[in-house]
């Protein structure tokens, strides 16, 4: 059974993991004195303004706003609502296509990539949103919400699974037009002069997505940088999660790659946060969890060198039967941990109901040889069963050359024709096809078509999926590495089977970081991160949902009976896998709305650090996103506190 946060983590307090009397001590105890003064706030039973309020500030308040901000205080319309009104119209009918576009979702301030979830919650739009340009117009509107009591939302690229970027009577301060690269070759955080050498990094505005990072460090500047495997990511929303995408396990966290934030907090008050300026919060940032400790306006993060290639290796094996099946899944258990589990390989393999196992991996610093070489023995073993295994479809091991990963132009130069058909039937298991042969004879990027997109806005396709969301259910769980022994490899594997016969689980390697590099685990100790990510070799993801959908809007009902269906049937799936793990832990970025403990989940033995920092930055609560640091003393929707 799981145990509570409070048991948990009074366990760790036990065992001496974390001593409050430590980390005082260690930081100095008046470091933790409130930055602002208490206020209305404080007290029970304060209740922040709706517009139905006749204390709602009146429209010379916002036009004051509106002045301060550069005339860039806008009403928030609700796009969706087109549908409803005008269902058979030409806008409707673009409004439908571009819900599958998470550019066009991102430029709208009334949506969220994520729509909602069953018995959770659904997109609402703010009354007003400051479109904001700079630190300074940040500053405005946080100023203006503590003064006149108001629900304050932040949102950058708009990807969170818990609904925290959006709330309904709320002021929202949009980042997305924020969004300036700047390169440099020697950086050195502010007043770290005499202490921190200097390095290449890039600064990014909060508003930028991570297709526009990797554009500007990896095609143009021939560089890399840590962030997200999806595109369409926030910058500053990944960071405060932690962060991986898919070469994490070479790299680390991409929170472990912060050098520097300039941030405003509660007290409108623009700080920079380093190791050496306001250490305590620059440690939050990374990891803390987004819209919990202030706006972040930019952030610079260390750049690192490229490796030659970047490699695939994809193909789905279909078991003939449950025990085939099993075989299979303890097979790949001991191949993993024998062949795998080093730091080239991340992203992921797929368990599911229907006795099918998807390797989806990516590789760091393997050219095609290798990939293959990595492979083969594991691909002989189910050569040597054809009764039991069939390969769908084709077997794709090879690799790209590193520069190109993200250079939309390089792989569209290779599409001869849209759309390329699929290739249909399996194939020899020795007969391997050619990456480039495969890869760029199909689009696997989606492009944004719309009028004035930028020639590099595009996705994964596989991230295509999820955009316009309605979630039924979706969990998250650490698994420690400590599961890979030898005599722990069965247990393992009967879990995986077990969990699958409930919903398709993924195991997604690259966020879990045993077996990364000592410098890539030492950036992601130092982040608010729940420590567990240290010892885990992957992160299981299990998840359903539904979309584009959005209730009351015909034709896009979510379908309620079967979302709770399906999120029983991913909670069955997970604790089958939670079993193997004493005090499990999930990601704060993609794990359950509903997450039992989730200060322990999230944070594990950094919480009490993490609520001590916030009380010192953030004493009245202006900044609160469901199950982020502090929220615990308001109600669900963030209006009143309790
Ligand atoms: C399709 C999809 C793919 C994903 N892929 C990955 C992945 O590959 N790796 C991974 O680690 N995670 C991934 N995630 C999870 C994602 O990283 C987190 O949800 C992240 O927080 C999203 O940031 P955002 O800016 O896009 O979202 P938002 O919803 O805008 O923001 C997320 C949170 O951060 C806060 N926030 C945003 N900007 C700021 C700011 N400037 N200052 C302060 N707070 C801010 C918001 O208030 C909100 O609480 C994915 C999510 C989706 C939906």
């Amino acid at each position: 059974m799981r145990k509570s946060h409070r048991t948990a983590s009074t366990e760790l307090l036990g065992k001496g993991l974390v001593t409050r009397r430590a980390f005082l001590k260690a930081i100095g105890s008046t470091a933790l004195l409130p930055i602002l003064p208490r206020r209305l706030s404080a007290c029970t039973n304060f209740r922040r303004r709706r517009l139905s309020d006749a204390t709602w500030p009146s429209q010379s308040a916002w036009k004051r706003l509106d002045d301060a901000v550069g005339g860039n205080l806008i009403p928030v319309n609700f796009p969706l609502s087109l549908l409803k009104t005008d269902p058979a119209g030409a806008a409707a009918k673009r409004l439908s296509e571009n819900l599958r576009n998470p550019y066009y979702i991102g430029d709208q301030p009334g949506l969220t990539q994520t729509l909602g979830w069953i018995d959770a919650w659904a997109t609402k739009p703010s009354i007003y949103a400051v479109a904001a340009r700079n630190a300074h117009d940040i500053a405005e509107a946080v100023n203006f919400a503590r003064e006149n009591d108001l629900r304050l939302v932040v949102r950058g690229g708009g990807h969170s699974y818990q609904g925290t970027s959006n709330a309904p009577d709320s002021l929202l301060i949009w980042t997305r037009h924020m969004n300036d690269i700047a390169m440099h070759t020697a950086f050195v955080p502010q007043g770290c002069e005499r202490t921190l050498r200097s390095q290449p990094a890039v600064t990014l505005g909060a508003g930028a997505i991570w297709m526009q990072a990797y554009d500007a460090v990896t095609t143009k500047g021939g560089k890399y940088v840590q962030g997200g495997g999806c595109t369409t990511v926030g910058v500053a929303g990944l960071i405060q999660s932690g962060g991986f995408g898919s070469f994490s396990k070479h790299y680390g966290l991409a929170a472990g790659g912060l050098l520097e934030a300039e941030v405003v907090t509660a007290d409108g008050k623009i700080r920079v946060a380093n190791a050496f300026t306001n250490p305590d919060l620059f440690w939050a940032l990374k990891g803390g969890g987004g819209g919990s400790y202030g706006v972040v306006s930019k952030v610079t993060l260390r750049i690192h060198d490229l490796p030659e290639f970047f490699g695939v290796a994809n193909f789905t094996i279909k078991a003939a039967s449950d025990d085939a099946y099993r075989r299979l899944i303890r097979k790949f258990v001991s191949f993993y941990r024998e062949h795998l589990f080093n730091d080239h390989w991340g992203e992921q393999a797929h368990v599911n109901p229907d006795n099918s196992f998807v390797i989806s991996m990516l590789a760091h610093g393997l050219d095609t040889d290798q990939v293959k070489e990595v492979w083969q023995p594991f691909l002989d073993w189910v050569a040597h069963s054809p009764d039991a295994y069939s390969l769908q479809g084709r077997v794709v091991l090879g690799s790209v050359p590193s520069r190109n990963w993200w250079d939309v132009q390089w792989w569209k130069a290779h599409w001869p024709e849209l759309p390329f058909p699929n290739p249909n039937g399996s194939r020899l298991v020795a007969a391997f096809d050619d990456v480039l042969d495969y890869l760029v004879k199909q689009p696997i990027f989606v492009i944004d078509d719309r009028p004035g997109a930028g020639p590099n806005d595009a996705w994964w396709k596989g991230d295509g999926g999820q955009v316009g969301w309605f979630i039924y259910g979706y969990e998250s769980v650490w698994l420690p590495a400590a599961v890979l022994e030898n005599d722990a490899q069965q247990r393992l594997a009967d879990a995986l089977f077990a969990s699958s016969r409930h919903s398709g689980v993924e195991l997604h390697f690259n966020k879990g970081l045993a077996g990364a590099p000592p410098d890539a685990l030492a950036g992601a100790n130092d982040t608010a991160m729940n420590p567990a990510v240290l010892t885990a070799f992957a992160l299981a993801i299990a998840g359903n949902a539904q979309g584009p959908a959005y209730p009351g809007i015909p034709g896009y009902e979510p379908s309620v009976a079967a979302g709770r269906k399906a999120a029983k049937c991913v909670d069955r799936c997970m604790s089958e896998l939670r079993g193997l793990v004493p005090y499990p832990g999930s990601y704060v970025s993609e794990s359950n709305y509903f997450e039992n403990g989730w200060q322990h989940s999230y944070w594990g033995s950094n919480y009490p650090r993490l609520a001590e920092i916030k009380r010192k930055y953030d004493p009245d609560g202006l900044f609160f996103v469901h199950n982020g640091v502090g929220s615990e003393q308001w109600s669900a929707d963030g209006f009143t506190k309790l």
